[in-house]
Formats: C-alpha cells, structure tokens, sequence
C-alpha cells in the first residue's frame, strides 16, 4: 500500500513572488532632486560665509567609540540615555555609535592631532548626525548639521564671531526677520557647583510636583530640569535660582564682552536666564537662534562654550565655543518663508536627427567650456515634447537644432523666461550670444 505523500505547494508565480518593496528607515529621509537643489543652495551660502570668518572644513568619522559620546555628552542627558544608536562591533565586539553630535569627535580628532598644539584653530563640518527621537516636523532621526568649533580661543570674542557669522548667514538667505538670538551665561565649574547645590535645595522643596524625568535628575543633572518642556513644571522653574545671579567676576566679564561685541555690531539679543543646553559640556556663553516659524522645533542653531572638554576627554586644558545649525530646519524656514531660488540650467538643448544630434552634443559643451550649465535633450522625443522639458527644467533658453540648423552650424535660440526675442547664432559664437544675456531672475 502507497502511503499517500502530500506534494510540495507548486512554485508560487513569479509575478506573485514579486518582493515587497523597502521603505527607508523611519525618521530618515530621502532628499530629492527637486529639494537637493535647494540644499545646495544654502550649502554653498554656509560655506562662503564660513570661509568670510577664517573656518576651515574638518571631516570626521560618523562611527565613533560609544565611550566618547558618554564622556563627552554625559551620562545624564537625553541623547545619551536614550536617543543614541548604538551597536557592537561584530568582529571585536567594541560598542560603537552613530554620532549624535559632532562636537565630542573634533574635540577627539583635535587631541589625537595634536590640532592646536601650535595656534588655536577654526574649524567646520557637515553630515549627518543620528538621534533616536520621535520623528515629526523638524525632528528627524538623521538630521544634517554644519558645526563650527574655534579650539583653543578663551576670550569673547570668537564666541561673538559666532552669533555674528550666523547673523550674516540668515541676512544672506532672506530668513534674518524670522531669527532672534538668544544668550546667556551658565557659568564655570564652581559657579555650577554652588547653583546646583541651590537648585537642588529649590526643586526638593517642590517635590512633590516632580514628574518621573526631574525626580530621576534631581540628583544626577538638576540643571536639566530647567529644560523641562512639561508645562507643569514650568512655574517652579521659573521660579528656580538663577546662575546668572550667581556668576563670578570672570565669567560675568565674559559674558559682559560678549554683549558689548555684539551690541558694536549691531546684533540684537535677549538674555533668557533659563537657557540651558542639553548636553552637558557647556560652560559660560550659551547661545541659540530660534524662529517661531517652525512650531515646536524652532531652534534653528545653538551652541556655547566648552572650556572642560578637552580635558574631560583627555587632552589638555584649551578652551573652545561653537554651534551647531540644523539644515532640515533651516530649509523649513527657507519654504516658509518663500524665499526659495531655484538652481536652473542656462540653456535646454533640443535636437533631432543625426547630424543635429551631433552639433547639439558639441553646443552643449561649448556652454560648459564657458562656465554654464547646459542640459542636452536624451531619449529622443519629438519637437513638442523636448520643449516641455526644456521649460521644465527651469531653463532661461532653448537652444534649438533641427535639420537646417544642422547644415548651416547653426542654433535657433529661444528665450523661455526673462524676455527677449528668438534669434540664430552659429554654434562657434552661442556661448558668447548666451553669456551677453542678463542672467534669467531666479
Ligand atoms: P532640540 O531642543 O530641538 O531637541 P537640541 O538642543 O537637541 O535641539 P542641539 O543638540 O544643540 O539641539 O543641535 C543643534 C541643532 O541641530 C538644533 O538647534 C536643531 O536645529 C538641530 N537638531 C537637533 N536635533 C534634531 C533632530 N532630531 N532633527 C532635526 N534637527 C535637529
Ligand atoms: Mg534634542
């Protein structure tokens, strides 16, 4: 007797097999050509006023030791305990991290270089920075940074340089109306001990309207109870002693400096007693730039200095200050504001047949030899077609080759935005013809 075997399922169709397509991680996101453009913008903005100031560019691992972000951030802020991927290295087993922040690995990189063993240094980089946050507008789990640290520079000045170089940045990008600046000074080392020693005496006195993360910090990090966005709290923290009352003579000279420099400059500021930052470097100056454009996500830059850094992470002593600016935000700011330029090419090049074919791939690098960007019409298309994208494209002409213009060496020009009539020109002079023409307003 056979024993009846069940047959294996016969192969799914292929059509059905067809993998689920993957989505991108959430939080993390995809910058499209429509938008990259605009990023580019303010890349280039950032950069030339970065350069204006004596900056220069630093480039540093995403993937750092998990130990420098604990010592560097501290072991009590949000972005330690709970907004950090962290994993272990598979193959020795070290716990490594996506960088959170950018300041704890220059600081790292300037020690392991010896960077400022000769003169104090400006510095700058860019990239993605990785926080597990709740994502929503304006917070993002990859968000992009510029971050700007001078090393080894103890006076105010370069803390004023600063807020300055970020004032120059929002005038340059049309934002400066939607920006305040904001300051204030959290002291040093003993100042901090003595405040805390108060804060604490303060906040056990309302204990009992601690929510779990105050009564958590009460001991470890009372000064991040200040930064409590519970709206329960917030009579209580107003209420809080404040270490700008506190300061000694030196850090209130600073601090004094500071408003003095920006004040000769002309860079209006509010004193907010209640600043604090969230990680746990920063001593004196603290600074943010906040717009009330964004909702909830309305610092656009902040930043301070951090004269125990280098030390904490075992260099030697040199003091330092710089800022980090969001770029997602920045870019929000720039769209609601309108105030939005678009890169577009030069010219759109339109052609048909073989030998226009030909000429038209030869035009479009006569414009490059001169400087332009000039897009060349590929996969064909008829006549009506092209032109469509030609004026997709954003472009201030069409450079049209057909036939005729093919057997004359010729281009029949035709303006699609900022006016002017259509004419003809010989391929060997259409660079100069384009070059003469106002550039279209973008
Ligand atoms: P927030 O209070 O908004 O959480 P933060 O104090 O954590 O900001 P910093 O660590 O000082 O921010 O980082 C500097 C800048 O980087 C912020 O002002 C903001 O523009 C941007 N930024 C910080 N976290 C995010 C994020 N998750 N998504 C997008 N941008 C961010
Ligand atoms: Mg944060």
């Amino acid at each position: 007797m056979t024993r009846a075997t069940v047959a294996p399922a016969p192969e799914a169709p292929a059509a059905a097999r067809a993998p689920r397509a993957l989505q991108a991680v959430r939080g993390m996101n995809d910058v499209l050509p429509d938008e990259a453009g605009l990023w580019e913008q303010v890349e280039d903005a950032v950069r030339g006023v970065f350069r204006q100031y004596g900056y220069r560019n630093l480039r540093v691992p995403l993937v750092e030791p998990t130990a420098l972000f604990v010592r560097g951030i501290g072991e009590y802020t949000d972005v330690v305990e709970k907004e950090m991927y962290t994993f272990e290295d598979r193959l020795n087993g070290d716990s490594l991290t996506l960088r959170p922040e950018a300041t704890a690995g220059i600081v790292r990189a300037a020690i392991e270089h010896n960077l400022t063993y000769e003169r104090p240094q400006r510095v700058w980089t860019a990239g993605p920075m990785f926080r597990h946050e709740r994502p929503q507008k304006g917070r993002y789990r990859q968000f992009h940074q510029f971050d700007v640290e001078a090393l080894g520079f103890a006076g105010p000045d370069v803390d004023a340089e600063q807020m300055l170089m970020l004032a120059r940045l929002w005038k340059a990008l049309g934002v400066a109306e939607g920006i305040t600046l904001s300051i204030n000074s959290i002291g040093d080392a003993p100042e901090r001990v003595a405040h805390r020693a108060r804060l604490i005496e303060h906040f056990e006195r309302h204990a009992a309207i601690l929510d779990d993360d105050a009564k958590r910090r009460l001991h470890t990090n009372p000064l991040r109870i200040l930064d409590s966005k519970n709206p329960a709290l917030q009579e209580m923290v107003a209420a809080a002693p404040r270490l700008l009352d506190l300061l000694g003579a030196s850090s209130r000279a600073h601090f004094d400096g500071v408003q003095r420099l920006l004040s000769d400059h002309g860079v209006a500021f509010r004193i907010e007693a209640r600043l604090v930052r969230g990680l746990d470097y920063y001593n004196r100056t603290v600074f943010e730039f906040v717009t009330d454009r964004l909702g909830a996500q309305g610092t656009v830059a902040g930043g301070g200095r951090y004269d125990g850094l280098f030390e904490q992470l075992g260099g030697k002593p040199t003091p330092a200050c710089g800022f980090a600016l969001g770029v997602e935000r920045l870019i929000l700011l720039l769209q609601e504001s309108g105030s939005v330029a678009r890169a577009a090419p030069l010219a759109y090049i339109v052609h048909s047949g073989d030998a226009a074919s030909a000429l038209a791939g030869r035009a479009a690098e006569s414009l490059r030899d001169a400087g332009h960007a000039a897009v060349l019409n590929a996969g064909g298309g008829s006549f009506k077609s092209q032109m469509k994208r030609a004026d997709v494209s954003g472009a201030r002409f069409a450079v049209l080759i057909g036939d005729d213009e093919a057997a004359a060496g010729t281009a029949t020009v035709k303006p699609l935005r900022g006016g002017g009539e259509q004419f003809t020109v010989p391929v060997a002079e259409l660079a100069t013809a384009l070059s003469a023409s106002p550039p279209s307003p973008i």
